[in-house]
């Protein structure tokens, strides 16, 4: 077979080629990775889908037939369409509803009518541009606040920017080709064609590369959190709330200034366990867990050191700042109940140990030693209490 192509035609292909490789790229990593399954195999289908289009563009020739003037574009269509799903789904509070892809199907019926039943090449183009705009246009709005918060300014503007070039082109085509005698196929050669398809390579290169970055450093990001959490709780666990502890002491060295530990365990949590069952214990230590969360700012470290007990480390501290804290606590457990669907009410009651830090500490075990010894003590006098070292 002989295929007698012009350049923009051959640019055309090469863009496939150059998406193809691109929609390898998320087939390896939806095999590879399992988070955000959704976006990666949406990124997948776009590269693929928009990479058959431009290859039917490129191969239909200046007296197409209906079917293919219609396919590439509603193949075009379907792929903004199915980046913007996987991109919502990346963001996953921001779907958006059904009424959010009308104008898209109002586009569909343009491109079938303006294609097929009266033919006007400039309209039908012009559709495929609208809906295109519309739906980059949304999820612009809609993840612009959710990128800067998780990736910083920057991210958030340069994926906008991409996005507004993206308008910006498209609108600039679908004028002139509405406007002017500019062939409204991106395959019929002039010089605006050739421009507009290497903006068309850079708007697909953009996204596809920032969002695999995205990807990258949130499972980072995730996998550290994860190493450093307590998958019951969400506190820090004892590896990470030691490193912490340290890190906190290091700097405080030599300032002088008094910190405190609070050590907290939950009182007969065997029974709790015993009478209402494993789960219903799961659910306490993780409600407790909240209240620890209400009670104790970001300015606390706050650590499940062991099964149900927890360790909070307070700088700086005098004894009044933190048994106003610690008597706020025993409130709030005191308050609280739950109900367990067969053995009915569970009520909670801790012993708490708080040790302020002393010039004759060296390292932070030797506070958290006393906190502990502290706490002993109140379960011996009888437990639901505080005891200060
Ligand atoms: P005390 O007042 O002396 O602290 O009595 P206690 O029963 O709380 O103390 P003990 O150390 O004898 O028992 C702790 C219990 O905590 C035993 C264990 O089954 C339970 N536990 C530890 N980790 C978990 C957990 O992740 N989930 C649940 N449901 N129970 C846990
Ligand atoms: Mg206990
Ligand atoms: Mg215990």
């Amino acid at each position: 077979m002989h295929l007698d192509l012009n350049a923009t035609e051959l640019l055309l292909l090469m863009i496939a080629l150059n998406l193809v490789m691109f929609a390898i790229g998320w087939l390896v990593a939806t095999f590879a990775l399992t988070h955000n399954i959704v976006t990666l195999r949406c990124f997948l289908a776009f590269n693929a889908i928009l990479a058959l289009a431009l290859v039917l563009m490129a191969l239909r020739g200046p007296v197409a037939t209906p079917v293919m003037r219609i396919v590439p574009n509603l193949l075009l269509l379907a792929a903004v369409a199915v980046l913007t799903r996987g991109i919502y789904a990346f963001w996953s509070a921001y779907l958006p509803s059904v009424r959010f892809y009308l104008p898209v199907a109002l586009a569909v019926a343009a491109i079938v009518w303006f294609g097929a039943i009266v033919e006007h090449d400039a309209t039908r183009v012009a559709a495929v541009v609208l809906a295109t705009v519309w739906l980059i246009g949304g999820l612009i709005w809609h993840t612009y606040d959710p990128t800067r918060e998780e990736f910083g300014l920057p991210a958030a503007v340069a994926i906008s920017a991409t996005g507004v070039l993206v308008f910006v082109v498209m609108c600039w085509r679908s004028t002139l080709a509405l406007l002017t005698s500019l062939p409204s196929n991106l395959n019929e050669p002039s010089a605006g064609s050739e421009f507009g398809l290497y903006l068309v390579l850079l708007v697909v290169t953009a996204p596809n590369l920032m969002y695999a970055n995205f990807v990258a450093i949130r499972i980072m990001r995730r996998s550290e959190l994860a190493a450093k959490s307590d998958g019951l709780t969400g506190l820090l666990n004892h590896r990470a709330f030691m490193e912490r502890a340290d890190a906190h002491w290091s700097m405080r060295h030599g300032e002088q200034i008094v910190g405190a530990a609070i050590a907290i365990d939950l009182d007969y949590f065997k029974r709790i366990n015993d009478e209402h069952g494993h789960t219903a214990g799961d659910e306490v230590l993780r409600s407790f867990a909240e209240i620890l969360s209400r009670t104790f700012d970001e300015s606390h470290i706050v650590g499940r050191t062991g099964g149900e007990e927890f360790i909070i480390i307070r700088s700086p501290a005098s004894r009044e700042s933190v048994s106003l804290l610690v008597d706020s606590l025993m409130r709030r457990v005191s308050r609280a109940r739950w109900t367990a669907r067969d053995t009915g009410e569970i009520r909670l009651t801790v012993s708490v140990g708080v040790a302020l830090d002393l010039p004759t500490d060296f390292r932070p075990n030797d506070l958290l030693w006393r906190a502990d010894q502290a706490l002993y003590a109140a379960k011996t006098q009888g437990r639901n209490r505080v005891v200060y070292a």
